[in-house]
């Protein structure tokens, strides 16, 4: 077994099971989460770094640096993402790694043939699942990044290096890692999610999120005696929905394309609920989106006079590129020094949000970084010890001096 300090406390954490739970009002959302904080809290105190858990399940911490220099923001989510159980992970280690299959277990193989990329990582270790479970690299690989670095300056107090503001934060799978965000308490000029996937990515811009919430009730009557009054709720809906632009949907988008997200549609003839997501890069499109849904909902209570059609519509989250561009400190600082490292940086839309997003609304600039692991959400999850290593480099890089 290779000896490697970064790499055993990534199998530290993805071994503490932390999956969020979307059905819970509690904070943080499932009690578990909470015995990862507690690791986190031990750990830094053990490097001699002042840490709490906050009412919340949020871990602040802070190492001292510089007083000169800006103090600069680390944050990286505990829990894990509800698609698959990240209960008695079992990481695997595939050192010198051959481009070929991997077997996960009897039933589940990691092959390039559907994940190409895994060609990038011949001759690297790879760590990957047994197949049963999620890896929890998303994101326990940012969390072993930041813990890294920190210990690394811990190590080395002559280097000198920026004051680091690090917290650690519970339920970001459920949308929900940005409540209680106290900027304040934070106390960062600036800062970064290490919450991505490859190396040499710098996220600036996410989407602007809202939500569309559909109810229709329809007229029932005995159908034997329906003609010229009944309306069926379900076909209101399904006219609803046909009413939206063809074109504006998840699996016909890409890019700087939005969306509406049909998520559930649910009822009888009686009553229908129909629960988009509406997605867009730039504000005035979402806009107009959003005006699709009023448009569909007028013209079908004009056509259905006796039927009730309600649309409520709700905004989740924003575009943090409206904040990074008016304060370009900290995508200016992460791309100076990617080019001093001699990484050409890379910077694509993300089609979904981010936390930064929020913090970059709450106060605190916050753009996202890589993490070195991959295929997020599933089984097919792996690590690339080189690239997670060249994000420690990295992150490294960003706080020094
Ligand atoms: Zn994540």
């Amino acid at each position: 077994m290779i000896q490697d300090e970064c790499l055993e406390r990534f199998l530290r954490y993805v071994k503490i099971d932390t999956q969020s739970d979307d059905m819970s009002t509690s904070t943080p959302s499932a009690a578990k989460e909470l015995n990862l904080a507690k690791e986190l809290v031990k750990e830094l105190k053990e490097l001699g770094l002042p840490a709490e858990i906050d009412e919340f399940g949020r871990v602040y911490s802070r190492l001292d640096g510089d007083p000169s220099l800006d103090v600069v923001g680390l944050n990286s989510h505990m829990d894990t993402a509800l698609e698959c159980s990240g209960k008695d992970v079992k990481p695997q280690i595939h050192e010198n790694y051959d481009g070929g299959d991997i077997h996960l277990n009897e039933e589940y193989t990691l092959s390039p043939a559907s994940f190409p990329a895994l060609k990038n990582h011949i001759g690297d270790t790879l760590v990957t699942t047994s197949g049963d479970t999620l890896l929890g690299g998303d994101d326990k690989a940012g969390i072993a990044v930041i813990m890294s670095v920190v210990a690394y300056y811990v190590k080395h107090p002559e280097i000198r290096h920026h004051p680091i503001a690090i917290l650690f934060t519970p339920d970001e799978e459920i949308g929900r890692g940005p409540e209680h965000f106290d900027a304040k308490k934070f106390g960062a000029a600036y800062a970064y999610t290490i919450d991505g996937d490859y190396p040499d990515r710098i996220d600036v811009e996410n989407f602007n999120g809202s939500h569309a919430d559909v109810l229709i009730e329809g007229v029932g009557i005995h159908p034997g005696e329906a003609k010229g009054k009944m309306v069926n709720a379900i076909r209101v809906g399904e006219e609803f929905d046909s009413l939206l632009d063809v074109n504006e949907k998840p699996e016909y988008t890409d890019g700087y394309d939005g969306f509406n997200h049909l998520l559930s549609f649910q009822g009888d003839a009686t009553k229908a609920e129909l629960h988009y997501i509406i997605r867009n890069h730039s504000l005035a499109k979402l806009e107009k989106q959003k005006e699709e849904f009023r448009n569909a909902q007028a013209f079908l209570e004009k056509k259905y006079p006796t039927a009730k059609i309600s649309v409520t519509l709700g905004d989740d989250y924003r575009n943090m590129k409206e904040v990074l561009d008016k304060d370009p400190r900290a995508v200016e600082h992460a791309r100076k020094v990617f080019h001093e490292l001699g990484i050409q940086p890379i910077s694509e839309p993300v089609r979904g949000g981010t936390d930064g997003a929020t913090f970059s609304f709450l106060g605190c600039p916050t753009p996202n970084l890589g993490t070195g692991s991959y295929n997020h959400h599933g089984r097919f999850e792996y690590l690339s010890l080189r690239d997670f290593h060249q994000m420690i480099a990295i992150v490294t890089a960003i706080v020094k001096a």
